[in-house]
């Protein structure tokens, strides 16, 4: 019996790793990726700001996998009722089949037949993405120019956060404007209002212009329409939504929660749609796929191990994710359960997710370097906010809630604690600080 593994993203790797444990040794396993390492994609973004990690979240396929097959090459096609897939590589076959499968195949940027954004913009799905928009946005802190991200999901937040703070670092912030446009009443759409607002907050105060309620219609060299008007623009970074792989048709499969397509395939993390146990749609993340993939793995051990003619009961996935946590440069938000929190603990939090995963695959010498990564920019982070500290004069509080024109600087944090009785107490202070706001 043959069971497969298309895609080594969160989600396939995931299923792979488990369906090690879980199969018998009869069974044969074979993970096909088309690339030989798995990318830790959820920390893409922070390779626009820091090359060093490039290597760090890329981990070799080979190295973290004891007995699967690997077949490097592209799936051109897949069956999902056959279980035929089709493939494109070296020294890959051309046709393969499995009886059990999980379609892990991620998705694609989508432009929603925008030819001229995607004519003109940057997507950020791989590392050679983020290379372009770093070379673009060191080239515009000597020459000055408008930067443009579209789209203000997790990635759109994190990934303006990290040109900002290029900006910042190269002491460009005057000659590189980021705007962060939505098109959606709020920035991190879906999520919940507190955790919104704490994240614009982030992001203003990181210096970003952030426009929601703003629909990019299309694109030149110079400039970004909208239904609000054009806007100058010299590096547009489009993040505005995702759509299934080409292999599927860019679809991405409704599945409920035991995430079974037919009877033989299955898909899982962002190559899916899924509805859990509870009929809530699950968003698409890297939280999610890695969750999802355990329910997936389980399921297909199960029916490949079943005695003939008997269906095993299958597991229903239940979205039970414990948290979020977005990076906006060197700051952070967080929500945990009801509670938001940004600065150091957000931070940290944040920190420990990369490196958690990446020793989850047990890629322990890249858990070590990104957590390393990590405690070197918060020192720097630490060491420039010094800085600050000795070359700013403190601003009294009425200089913002009067909305005065203090001078404004990204490193004096605006602590905004709800109050029991709902006020809002506003003050500016040059130091980081938690701010903790419970709904
Ligand atoms: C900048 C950025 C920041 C993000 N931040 C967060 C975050 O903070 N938290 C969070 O939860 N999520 C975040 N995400 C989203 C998260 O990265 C995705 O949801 C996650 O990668 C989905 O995992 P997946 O396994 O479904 O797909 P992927 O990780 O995309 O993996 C798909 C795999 O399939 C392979 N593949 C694709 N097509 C083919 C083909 N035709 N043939 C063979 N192989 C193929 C790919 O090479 C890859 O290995 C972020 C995404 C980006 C881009």
């Amino acid at each position: 019996m043959n069971v497969a593994v298309l895609g080594a993203g969160y989600a396939g790797l995931k299923v792979a790793r488990r369906l090690e444990q879980e199969l018998p040794a009869h069974i044969s396993l074979t993970l096909i990726n088309d690339s030989p390492t798995h990318l830790v994609q959820h920390e893409l973004h922070r390779t626009i700001r820091e090359p060093s990690v490039v290597d760090t979240i890329q981990v070799s396929l080979r190295e973290v996998l004891d007995s699967v097959e690997l077949i490097e090459a592209t799936v051109t096609d897949v069956d999902p009722g056959t279980g035929v897939v089709k493939l494109d590589g070296d020294d890959a076959p051309e046709e393969f089949r499995y009886d059990f499968g999980a379609i892990c195949l991620g998705a694609e940027t989508a432009f929603f037949g925008m030819e001229s954004v995607q004519e003109q913009a940057v997507p950020l799905k791989r590392l050679s993405h983020a290379g372009q928009i770093r070379d673009d946005v060191l080239a515009l802190t000597e020459s000055g120019g408008d930067v443009v991200v579209g789209g203000a999901g997790l990635s759109g937040i994190q990934v303006a956060g990290e040109i900002a703070a290029l900006a910042d670092e190269r002491g460009a912030t005057d000659q590189v404007s980021v705007r962060l446009l939505e098109m959606a009443d709020e920035v991190a759409p879906g999520f919940a209002p507190e955790f919104q607002q704490a994240i614009r907050a982030e992001l203003e105060g990181a210096g970003i212009t952030v426009q929601t309620g703003t629909a990019v219609t299309g694109a030149t060299d110079d400039s970004v329409q909208t239904d609000a008007g054009t806007l100058p623009c010299d590096r547009l970074v489009w993040t505005g939504g995702i759509q299934g792989a080409t292999t599927m048709d860019g679809d991405r499969r409704t599945v409920r929660a035991d995430l079974r397509l037919s009877d033989s395939t299955f898909v899982v993390g962002d190559a899916a749609k899924v509805v859990d146990a509870d009929g809530e749609p699950v968003p698409a993340s890297a939280a999610s796929a890695i969750r999802e993939a355990k329910t997936a793995a389980t399921n297909i051990a199960r029916l490949a191990t079943a005695d003939s003619g008997l269906e095993p009961r299958l597991d229903r996935y239940r979205a039970d994710i414990p948290g979020w946590v977005v990076s906006v440069g060197n700051g952070a938000v967080a929500k945990l359960g009801p509670q938001v929190v940004s600065g150091g603990p957000a931070k940290a939090m944040k920190a420990t997710i990369g490196a958690g995963h990446l020793a989850g695959v047990s890629a322990l010498r890249q858990a070590a370097q990104l957590a390393e990564a990590e405690r070197a920019e918060t020192r720097r982070d630490e060491t420039r906010r010094d800085e600050t500290r000795r070359n700013t004069p403190a601003l009294s509080p009425q200089s913002i809630i009067g909305g005065a024109t203090a001078p404004r600087h990204r490193y004096h944090s605006v602590e905004m604690i709800s109050l029991a009785n709902s006020s809002i107490a506003v003050s500016a202070t040059p130091t980081e600080s938690v701010r903790l706001r419970n709904p």
